[in-house]
């Protein structure tokens, strides 16, 4: 999940959503010690995707009808209960589908908080990672623990290009982040400029469409991201999706050289401090 090269691109660019050469910041350590999450009868997400916590996470069960939780040693399948339905009723789908069972990469950790490596959002439990099937990630099998850490998710690109490698993209993923995006609670879902192209060529008058956001990286696994919770007055939202179904000249920009060389350059932006309520997340 994070050693991800951008094909096409030459930058080694980090994104806002998934940083993988910070230093070990003795903040994130902190919250990555905590395995337990806090027990509360009201979970709340608090503060932003990318600078928060999360009180009353649950773990989502390792293996569910029509999904698989990957990498399970590094401890990041916690989420809020709305994250874990989300879960469990796109495993459904995918059954009812026969689209084969999804694989789950990251959630957060278990009082969500930042990491020590990985990613800077997926802070307040609304946030997962989930791999592009491919042939041969059609699984329906139960994966042993082993396969579960060893395997990778492949790029959907032809390597160093911009094009679908037709051999890894199928109507299977079409059809699973059509079934993600047409979920009410997610607020959006990044994927490569290069998948979100191909979907507004065969999509472009779906609904759900206008979810799908165009980022970087993100061409082995889509990031579904939540809404806010009904009840959570301190999650804080993300600016609303612009109107339209985004197949427009936003969606060129990403295919432009001034995608290639952003600025100011996200590995240079600090993370904000997190709200002081996490603070007591932390230590409850
Ligand atoms: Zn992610």
């Amino acid at each position: 999940m994070l050693n991800i090269n951008l094909p096409g691109y030459t930058l080694v660019l980090l994104s806002a959503l998934s940083t993988h050469c910070l230093a070990a910041d003795p903040i994130a350590l902190r919250w990555s010690q905590v395995s337990q999450p806090t027990l509360t009868s009201s979970p709340q997400s608090i503060g932003t995707y990318t600078s928060g916590c999360i009180s009353g996470a649950v773990l989502v069960p390792a293996t569910g009808m029509g999904y698989q939780i990957m990498r399970p040693s590094r401890k990041r399948a916690f989420g809020h209960p709305e994250l874990k339905n989300f879960i469990v009723n796109l495993g459904q789908t995918a059954s009812h589908q026969n689209l084969g069972n999804i694989l789950i990469g990251d959630l957060g950790q278990a009082r969500g908080g930042p990491t020590v490596s990985g990613h800077r959002s997926h802070q307040t439990g609304l946030d997962v990672d989930i791999w592009f099937l491919s042939s041969q990630h059609a699984n329906t099998h139960t994966l042993s623990y082993d396969e579960r850490e060893s395997w990778s998710a492949p790029s959907v690109l032809l390597k160093n290009t911009i094009y679908l490698d037709p051999r890894q993209w199928s109507k299977t993923n079409e059809s699973v982040l059509a079934a993600a995006a047409s979920r009410p609670e997610v607020d959006r879902i990044f994927v490569n400029p290069s998948i979100k192209r191909e979907l507004c060529m065969k999509y472009y008058k779906e609904d759900w469409l206008r979810k799908i956001r165009p980022w970087w990286h993100h061409d082995d696994h889509f990031h579904v991201r939540l809404k806010c919770p009904v009840g959570n007055p301190n999650c804080q939202t993300q600016e609303a999706l612009p109107a339209g179904n985004g197949c427009d000249a936003g969606l060129a920009w990403w295919f432009t050289e001034e995608a290639k060389h952003p600025t100011p350059s996200p590995i240079l932006t600090k993370p904000a401090e997190l709200p002081k309520l996490c603070e007591a997340v932390l230590h409850q």
